[in-house]
């Protein structure tokens, strides 16, 4: 099963693509996650798309289609991969169809949740997450068990700095005029699943489940 999780900054994508990633049993791909990773470490990448990041701006898609075509190649990900995060324009949608056809691929099915723009503001400016494993907690609908220390490995928690007030409202802009016109790009494909992501996080997993048939 090959299936993007696509929807604005804080609609719940990371969420719910670790569910599925878990309940299926296949890769969960954030390039959101990758990228940090890179920037934490200093690479070489990481240093060319740092400022893109903190500035809350899209990375080169060549940089992230780069990222994504090796990591969809790798045979863990033979029986399918949960995409978080990408595609973000219709570059990058386009070059993800071009690899998957020349393999006979496709994706089966876009999870498109929506949420409305008060409660992605609520839970972007309250997101923290671990230092450590990158786990992502919410201090007031998702808190960790023990003061800012992640569940799973102990780890600080921290807050993105595109995070913060200035940053958010910029992804949000670009989400609307890069991202949004996928919708239609998939939906003329068939692709898209409509699912309301308002509900707190167990409900908008079974929603899912459901419109996906198990
Ligand atoms: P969000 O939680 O807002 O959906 P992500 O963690 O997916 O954010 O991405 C964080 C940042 O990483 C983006 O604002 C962007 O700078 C970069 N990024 C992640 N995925 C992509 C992509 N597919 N194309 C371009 N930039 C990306
Ligand atoms: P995205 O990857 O789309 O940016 P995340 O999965 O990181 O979104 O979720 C954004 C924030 O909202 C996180 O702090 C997360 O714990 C919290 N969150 C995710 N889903 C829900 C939900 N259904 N209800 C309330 N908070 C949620
Ligand atoms: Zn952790």
């Amino acid at each position: 099963m090959r299936l993007i999780v696509f929807g604005p900054p804080g609609a719940g994508k990371g969420t719910q693509a670790k569910l599925l990633s878990n309940h299926y049993g296949i890769p969960h791909i954030s390039t959101g996650d990758i990228i940090r990773e890179e920037i934490k470490h200093d690479t070489a990448l990481g240093v060319r798309v740092r400022s893109y990041v903190e500035r809350g701006d899209l990375v080169p898609d060549e940089e992230v289609i780069e990222i994504v075509r090796r990591r969809i190649l790798l045979e863990n990900c033979s029986r399918g991969f949960i995409l978080d995060g990408f595609p973000r324009t219709i570059i990058q949608a386009k070059a993800l169809d071009h690899i998957l056809n020349s393999r006979g691929l496709k994706i089966d099915a876009v999870i498109n949740l929506i949420v409305n723009e008060e409660e992605l503001i609520r839970r972007l400016s309250s997101r923290r997450i671990c230092r450590i494993c990158g786990a992502t907690y919410h201090l007031i609908f998702n808190p960790p068990r023990k003061d800012l220390k992640c569940n799973i490995c102990g780890g600080e928690l921290y807050h993105r700095s595109d995070d913060m007030e200035e940053a958010i409202r910029r992804r949000v802009r670009v989400y609307n005029t890069e991202t949004k016109p996928l919708i239609k790009y998939y939906e003329e494909k068939k692709l898209i699943i409509d699912v309301n992501g308002n509900g707190d996080i167990n409900s908008v997993f079974s929603e899912i489940l459901r419109k996906l048939g198990g």
